[in-house]
């Protein structure tokens, strides 16, 4: 079990490589988020002792329980949709806040980073797709949301995250990132002197196509620990 990790691993090195290569793009500018949702710490630290140290969580006590669990060198993103009164959970141990849905989510994190004098980063969720089951600002919402959020001064916002379309369509997925690309030139040449360097973009099943498109963060749960619930 520990060496199909480490191999899944290495595979996925590859293939950043190869994706970043296509794309004319240097491999540093690619963070792996190892998507470890539902995974028990003993197989986290599988990943760990793999080299891995960026691990991504979606349900705030379990990103809090684990946390306590596993080594202090492991950053902890929060990608899954945050509830204000499960904010104290989150925002001590993450850093970086994916999933910036909503403009009373960021005003409460920004009081809670008020009271316990943080500076939290977070990206602001956008909807690229449209389906109905994802959260996020949809795309024509978003310079809005964008300007108010970045007036509240115990956040900064680094950028900005989608989750791609689901469906096979290469080419329509390519589009969705492609568009949140822009979005990110549009709010930065808007709001001048602002840099949002962060683009969360990229899963298991589109990672390539998204590194192709700018991404700077791919989140990848499937194709390092095996399906959820069939653990390798
Ligand atoms: C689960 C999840 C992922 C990882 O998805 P895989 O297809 O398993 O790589 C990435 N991003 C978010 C927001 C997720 O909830």
């Amino acid at each position: 079990m520990e060496n199909l990790i480490k191999d899944a691993i290495a595979r996925i090195y590859e293939r950043i490589e190869a994706a970043c290569q296509r794309a004319g793009r240097s491999r540093e500018e690619i963070t792996l988020v190892a998507v470890s949702k539902t995974m028990p710490p003993e197989v986290i630290k599988q990943a760990y002792d793999a080299g891995l140290r960026v691990f991504g969580e979606n349900r705030p006590q379990e990103l809090r329980d684990k946390a306590r669990l596993l080594p202090e060198d492991i950053q902890w993103h929060f990608i899954g949709h945050l509830q204000t009164n499960k904010i104290k959970y989150v925002a001590p141990r993450a850093v970086l806040i994916h999933s910036v849905d909503s403009l009373r989510l960021a005003e409460a994190l920004d009081q809670f980073a008020e009271k316990r004098s943080l500076t939290i980063p977070v990206l602001l969720e956008v909807n690229v797709s449209g389906e109905s089951s994802k959260f996020g600002f949809a795309p024509e919402k978003t310079p809005e949301a964008f300007e108010k959020i970045a007036g509240l001064k115990h956040l900064h916002i680094k950028g900005l995250m989608t989750i791609g379309p689901l469906s096979d369509d290469r080419q329509k997925i390519r589009q969705a990132f492609r568009q949140l690309y822009n979005l990110r030139e549009d709010l930065q040449k808007t709001a001048s002197g602002v840099e949002l360097p962060v683009l969360s973009m990229g899963m298991s099943g589109d990672f390539e196509i998204a590194i192709e498109e700018g991404s700077t963060h791919i989140r990848i749960g499937t194709a390092i620990f095996g399906a959820r619930g069939r653990q390798p």
